[in-house]
């Protein structure tokens, strides 16, 4: 049995003053809440006052990207250690947003990968087509290319602390959410690949979240196909009663 996981992704938004009411909102909404792995990820400035509040919680730490390299002359870049020392157990890479204005590519959201997997974090590794390639039938081939690439030379031992995100760029912060169907025909695919890159036990392993527009009405239909196994939320994780509610419907 896979356990749900739902993670917020805060992106560029809220100062250190309102990520705190944010997550002391939370808290006390999903205080009993023990069956769904429930993940923020607060920008880089506020991870340390969050972690401060919810150490002890059943909420875990994610930052929202990581550099490779370990220390040095890398300008406005943050290390896997320093993360760790933030409080990240978690960290987002590949990230649409990511991938189309600060050109991160499959090899990049790998090396971003090993570098975090090295330091035994669990990583959020986003995959998905834009709206031209759904259109002209080739988000098989991205989706493909992406796993495949983002993935490469991962061990099978690794997999194990890496969950998958399928966000179809169409529909991220649109309102427009893939419908449960197409959701679950790509999340198929997706640990068909895995079976083909590592074996039928680690692919069933695997969480794969879906991502796009995800809201307290839509959770649960995208929950109850197979290969849902979460959400990544954007939009809807900014807000205390909506993210709630999310987290309570995943379970
Ligand atoms: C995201 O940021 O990864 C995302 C899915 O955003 P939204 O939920 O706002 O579409």
């Amino acid at each position: 049995m896979r356990r749900p996981i739902i993670a917020g992704n805060w992106k560029m938004n809220n100062t250190i003053k309102e990520a705190v009411e944010l997550v002391n909102g939370l808290k006390r909404e999903l205080v009993d809440v023990n069956s769904v792995d429930i993940v923020v990820s607060p920008p880089f400035t506020a991870l340390s006052d969050v972690n401060e509040l919810i150490m002890d919680s059943n909420i875990k730490l994610s930052a929202q990207n990581v550099y490779w390299q370990e220390k040095g002359a890398f300008t406005g870049e943050v290390s896997t250690a320093m993360l760790k020392d933030a409080g990240c157990s978690y960290v987002i890479v590949g990230q649409s947003e990511r991938r189309q204005y600060f050109n991160e590519t499959n090899e990049t959201v790998n090396k971003r990968l090993k570098a975090a997997l090295a330091g035994k974090m669990q990583v959020i590794v986003c995959v998905g087509e834009v709206l031209e390639e759904r259109e002209a039938n080739k988000a098989f081939d991205v989706i493909k290319e992406q796993v495949q690439g983002s993935l490469q030379g991962i061990s099978s031992l690794d997999i194990n602390n890496v969950v998958l995100a399928y966000e179809p760029v169409w529909a991220i912060g649109t309102g427009k959410t893939a419908s449960a169907e197409q959701a679950q025909e790509i999340h198929h695919y997706i640990r068909g690949l895995l079976k083909d890159i590592f074996d039928e036990e680690r692919a069933s392993e695997v969480r794969i979240q879906y991502g796009g527009s995800v809201k307290p009405d839509n959770v649960k239909e995208l929950m109850q196909k197979e290969d849902v196994d979460g959400a990544l939320v954007g939009g809807a994780s900014l807000k205390i009663d909506s993210f709630s509610a999310i987290v309570k419907g995943a379970v």
